[in-house]
């Protein structure tokens, strides 16, 4: 059943822990709640925000005068297994970690690199997620979407996907068909955990934050030239640019969500004005 929440406070649902309010929150269980609501707020001009798990997203702190739809409970996962291919079709708010589990139980090696990602499939093919060489895309085969009142199957030869862009503005994404080439292996918990312990070395997981804040290119490292800079620990507010990693701000101290975008602007003009280099954001601002 649909579950209304009026003026909701963003901190509980984005991984920053900050921000202000959604003036309607809505939780749905299946796709037919996913369109209802839809439907209902295009009709009466409301804006709206799906929300995944907030890993990558950021509520200004005077909030978002809309509706936001949360995916959470939206989460099913179904596989087939034929030879070496396996299809997984997940509705758009299952967690990568419950698709990883999946994988690990059934032994299909192949998205260990994704394991300690702690979006929804939604929000990971929206921004294309990726990390360690790969990304979503790899091994995306359709998106269905819901579009100007249709529901449409898309196959990735048709999305024009990029970097951390998913080609799918504007859309919305009901479920995703993944594929995956790959034979049983023993060694996808042992893959699973030699990833996460590298985010552990690297990534400043005890403070709230929402992963890289910028995008990065072939030439434009933006942790690398923050280093450089000497930016790391630069503080605003409660907002902090990580000691251990200079691509992630972290809510270090009751960081409202403007300490965050101030000190997001503060690298952006330091590194044009030192470099002439336009760092683009990568982290989804909710306003
Ligand atoms: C500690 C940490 C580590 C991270 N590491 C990585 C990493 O290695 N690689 C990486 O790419 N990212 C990383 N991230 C960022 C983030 O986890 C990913 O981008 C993730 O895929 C976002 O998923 P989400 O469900 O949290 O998205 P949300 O933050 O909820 O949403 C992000 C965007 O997707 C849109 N969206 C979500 N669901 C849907 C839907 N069903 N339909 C349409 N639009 C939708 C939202 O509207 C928003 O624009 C990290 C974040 C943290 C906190």
């Amino acid at each position: 059943m649909i579950k209304i929440k009026y003026y909701e406070p963003m901190d509980k649902h984005t991984s920053f822990k900050c921000g202000g309010y959604a003036k309607f929150f809505y939780e749905i269980d299946d796709i037919e709640e996913f369109i209802e609501i839809v439907d209902k707020c295009k009709k009466l001009k409301q804006k709206i925000f799906i929300l995944g798990n907030g890993t990558n997203t950021l509520c200004v702190d005077k909030g978002f005068d809309g509706v936001v739809i949360s995916t959470q409970n939206y989460n099913k996962i179904n596989l087939e297994k034929s030879g070496n291919i396996t299809r997984i079709q997940l509705e758009s708010g299952a967690s990568l970690f419950k698709l990883n589990k999946l994988l690990r139980d059934i032994g299909i090696e192949g998205l260990e690199w994704s394991y300690g990602i702690p979006g929804t499939i939604g929000g990971a093919v929206f921004m294309n997620a990726g990390a360690y060489g790969q990304e979503i895309y790899n091994f995306v085969e359709y998106v269905v979407v819901y579009s100007r009142g249709k529901t449409k199957k898309i196959y990735k030869e048709n999305i024009k996907y990029s970097y951390r862009n998913g080609g799918l503005k504007d859309k919305i994404i009901l479920s995703v068909g993944l594929k995956i080439n790959s034979k049983y292996s023993v060694s996808v918990k042992e893959n699973q955990l030699f990833y996460m312990q590298k985010r552990i070395a690297s990534q400043p997981l005890n403070l709230p934050n929402a992963g890289s804040v910028f995008k990065r290119s072939a030439d434009i490292i933006p942790a690398q030239i923050i280093d450089n800079l000497g930016l790391k620990g630069v503080i605003i507010g409660g907002a902090k640019i990580s000691e251990k990693h200079a691509g992630f701000i972290v809510n270090n101290n009751n960081a409202t969500a403007t300490d965050i975008v101030r000190l997001i602007e503060y690298i952006q003009k330091v590194v044009y004005e030192k470099l002439g280099i336009k760092l683009e954001r990568e982290i989804v601002l909710l306003e």
